[in-house]
């Protein structure tokens, strides 16, 4: 079975799918994780000012292999976890997200490694649109504008990064625009996709409601 969780940025799709995936025994495949280290490996190559970079992601996407293992993602062969988390993979990582090449390509790899595997969990904005439209269950997971600013304001003052609120919230307005408008893989509700609001819900209603769905369909 692959059940995938699609939607907005801060909306707890990460939290929501590693806690589902440990309690359904589903591998896990974080899909904005891929972007991460194809970000970070065109850093490692001192390579994120070209400009062609559509050129660059096409030698490195011929020079790589990526895995998944525990949920993490695993690039030529290196766990990677806290290295494509860095600031400045944030500040890159649209590079990526927007090149029609990566795109394409992490498309078809997250599609095999969900395919391949017996049951998974596949989480990221496009999942139940472009990757795996025929997922047996699809989830819209959202929350209003302030409550995912909210959530990414505590998670940066949590690491010590000293931010203002209103940065924050025009920040996540200004990629909702840009992940609703961008021309490839912009982010939509699948036609048959189940809306979960989590505004003012803790993870674990959020979790218990993808449960009951999961089992429904399982039963039949
Ligand atoms: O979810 P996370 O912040 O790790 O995603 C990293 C970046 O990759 C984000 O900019 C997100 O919009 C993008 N992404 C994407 N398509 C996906 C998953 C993530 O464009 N399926």
């Amino acid at each position: 079975m692959i059940v995938a969780i699609d939607g907005p940025a801060g909306a707890g799709k990460s939290t929501v799918a590693r806690e589902l995936a440990k309690k359904l025994n589903f591998k896990y495949i974080d899909t904005g994780s891929m972007y991460r280290a194809i970000t970070f490996e065109l850093i490692k190559r001192n390579l994120e000012n070209s400009k062609d970079l559509e050129m660059v992601f096409k030698e490195i996407i011929n020079s790589i292999e990526l895995d998944f293992i525990d949920g993490n993602v695993v690039l030529n062969g290196d766990v990677l976890t806290k290295e494509i988390r860095t600031p400045l993979v944030d500040k890159n990582v649209s590079k990526a997200a927007s090149s029609e090449v990566v795109r394409s390509f992490l498309s078809s790899e997250q599609r095999k490694l969900a395919i391949n595997s017996t049951n998974t969990i596949l989480e990221g904005r496009d999942t139940t649109t472009v990757v795996c439209p025929d997922a047996q269950v699809k989830i819209f997971l959202t929350a209003s504008l302030e409550e995912r600013a909210k959530r990414r304001y505590k998670e940066l003052i949590e690491k010590n990064i000293k931010v203002n609120f209103e940065d924050v919230l025009k920040q996540i307005e200004e990629r909702d625009k840009s992940d609703l408008t961008r021309k490839i893989g912009p982010l939509k509700v699948a036609e048959d996709a189940i809306v979960i609001d989590s505004t003012e819900k803790d993870v674990q209603w959020v979790v218990d409601k993808i449960l009951s769905i999961v089992i429904s369909k399982r039963n039949g």
